[in-house]
């Protein structure tokens, strides 16, 4: 079968061949449909991010899937049965706690392998395993975006961890503040306008971003009832003043000040959940008493937050199923998997979105 890899010595994406996974017991042989492409791949792919499984020279791509199970083997799932994999698996070592407990997303660093990222193949490729607990059911209506499941989970335990920081007291957050128009913005106001979200109801939802308003992923905004504010004119250090404090912050430009500028943009009792994830060093002064004040003196909070769990997994389908087909078809440019295998990852003006495609439902 054909599979997309990169090499140790040859950076650039290209078609590999590889033998079709036979499925372990417990495991079900899925074919992949489409294949999502985000920064992290970029990462990876440019040797910044993740690395090859122990002792191979060549990593499979990909880590945000969707596919049919063709072979559900000794396992409960149903053949043709509509699925997404989680990302993380065991380390070598074989599991420990954070798996058992169902919670691989809160593992710590070196707790875990990542498919398509680090230490593990991933799924661009015709046919892969898995393990049937690692793959989440999906309507088969969601065949075609599905790809969207795995981000839109990180996402989704985002508004988890930012609530559960809120729990302690009756939170009823009206404002939210979406930092980028990345796909991960976008789908976070998706999900905030659209979706049946773990967040709750927005009465106003803003998304800040650097584009021009002719640029797609500014445009696509018109779609949801969500203010677009350009971080060239009202920087987040001035958003609160030029607008309105936020309940909740998502922060998903990877922008290192936003990290502490965040708080500035809360209302009292307001939380700030991070998602970007910096590249490079930033130094920068930070008025850290005033940050320290208005942290205590207003009870507000930050909570970081990386990967996702089965169960941020079916809040992301449900979130998925109810957002508008146009905005996803607006999002998504779809790539054929192995004519030209390094088209899909040059970045150009007009894709907001890349999903690879390797067979169609
Ligand atoms: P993108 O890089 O596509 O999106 C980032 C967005 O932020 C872009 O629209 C960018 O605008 C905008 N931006 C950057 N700096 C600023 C600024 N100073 N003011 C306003 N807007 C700004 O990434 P994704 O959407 O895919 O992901 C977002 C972040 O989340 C990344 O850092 C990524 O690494 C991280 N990530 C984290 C995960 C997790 O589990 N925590 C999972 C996946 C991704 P422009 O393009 O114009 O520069
Ligand atoms: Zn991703």
């Amino acid at each position: 079968m054909h599979a997309i890899a990169v090499g140790r010595d040859d950076r650039t994406p290209r078609v590999v061949e590889r033998d079709p996974p036979t499925p372990a017991s417990g495991e079900a042989l899925v074919r992949v449909l489409r294949v999502g492409v985000d920064g992290t791949d970029h990462a990876v792919i440019a040797g910044d991010h993740g690395g090859f499984p122990e002792g191979a020279d060549e990593l499979v791509l990909g880590h945000e899937a969707v596919g049919v199970v063709v072979d559900a083997n000794d396992t409960d799932l149903d053949e043709g049965a509509v699925v997404a994999p989680t990302v993380r698996r065991p380390p070598a070592g074989g599991p420990n706690p954070y798996f058992d407990r169902g919670e691989p997303d809160m593992a710590p660093p070196g707790g875990y392998v990542e498919r398509g990222i680090d230490g593990a193949d991933g799924y661009m490729a015709e046919y892969v395993t898995s393990p049937a607990a690692d793959l989440v059911e999906l309507p088969d209506d969601l065949a075609d975006y599905g790809f969207l499941v795995e981000p839109v989970s990180v996402v989704e335990k985002a508004f988890e961890l930012a609530a559960a920081a809120r729990s302690s007291f009756r939170w009823e957050p009206d404002t939210a503040l979406v930092l980028g128009n990345g796909p991960l913005g976008l789908l976070a106001v998706a999900a905030l306008t659209d979706g049946a979200t773990t967040a709750g109801h927005y009465d106003t939802v803003y998304c800040l971003g650097q584009r021009d308003p002719d640029h797609p992923s500014v445009r696509v905004l018109d779609r949801f009832d969500a203010a677009y504010v350009d971080a060239r004119d009202t920087p987040l250090a001035a958003f609160a003043d030029a607008y309105e404090p936020a309940d909740l912050v998502v922060e998903a430009t990877g922008h290192p000040p936003h990290a502490v500028e965040s708080l500035d943009a809360l209302a009292p009792n307001g939380v700030a959940a991070l998602l970007g994830v910096p590249e490079g060093t930033h130094e920068e002064s930070v008025p850290l008493a005033h940050v320290h004040r208005d942290a205590v003196l207003s009870n507000k909070a930050v909570v970081g937050s990386v990967n996702s769990n089965a169960r941020h997994f079916r809040a992301a389908a449900d979130a998925l199923a109810d957002m508008d087909t146009d905005f996803l078809d607006a999002l998504t440019t779809v790539a054929p998997a192995f004519d030209d295998p390094a088209a899909a990852f040059r970045e150009d003006e007009t894709t907001i979105k890349t999903a690879v495609e390797l067979a169609t439902y």
